[in-house]
Parts: C-alpha cells; sequence; structure tokens
C-alpha cells in the first residue's frame, strides 16, 4: 500500500492556485493516487472529439470533460473559514486522525 502525498480526498472541495484554470474552484471528483492527480468538476476542460456509437447510445461530437490536474496546482478550501489553506494532522482523543486547517485550525475531516 503506498502513501498518498497529497491530503486532498473525493468530494473536497478545492481551489486551482495554478495553470489556465488558477482560481477556479471546484469538488474532487476522483483523486488519482498513482500519479497524485484530480479530477476536479468543471476545472481542466478538455475537448474531446467523439465518435457516434449507436451500440452504446453515444452521440458524436465534441464532448466536453475533466482532466486529472496535479495535486500539487490546488489546494484544499477550509469548510470552516472558506479560505484556500495548507493542511495539518491532528489526532483525536478518540485516537482519530484528522485533518486541520492550518489558518483556522478547523477540523476538515468530520
Ligand atoms: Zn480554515
Amino acid at each position: 500500500m503506498s502513501r498518498l502525498a497529497t491530503p486532498i480526498r473525493r468530494n473536497d472541495q478545492v481551489m486551482v492556485i495554478a495553470g489556465k484554470d488558477r482560481g477556479k474552484r471546484g469538488r474532487v471528483l476522483k483523486v488519482v493516487p498513482d500519479n497524485n492527480r484530480l479530477l476536479i468538476e468543471g476545472v481542466n476542460l478538455i475537448k474531446r472529439h467523439t465518435k457516434p456509437n449507436p451500440g452504446k447510445n453515444v452521440k458524436g461530437g465534441i464532448v466536453e470533460r475533466e482532466a486529472p490536474l496535479h495535486a500539487s496546482n490546488v489546494q484544499l478550501v477550509c469548510p470552516e473559514c472558506g479560505a484556500p489553506t495548507r493542511i495539518g494532522h491532528r489526532l483525536l482523543g478518540d485516537g482519530r486522525k484528522v485533518r486541520v486547517c492550518r489558518k483556522c485550525e478547523g477540523v476538515v475531516d468530520k
């Protein structure tokens, strides 16, 4: 089992801090741990030209879809203070390890 280099998880709210979509916010649809990439809703859209495939009910044409973005290009948006932030970890009294916001010390994981 490999350790994730990014503390960002699926369904987190993130903000893009580099690249053409800098400043955009979105929800993480998928984390690709192998190469530290994230699929973020509405961010890093690419146009795919698809051929019609009637068997699979796929229409031909240009479809926009998300392409994975490297985790180093995004920051987690803290649900407590609403700011993009770096993440720390804290061990709770019940033994749970949670992610905390470095700015407001709010707990990210509920
Ligand atoms: Zn915060």
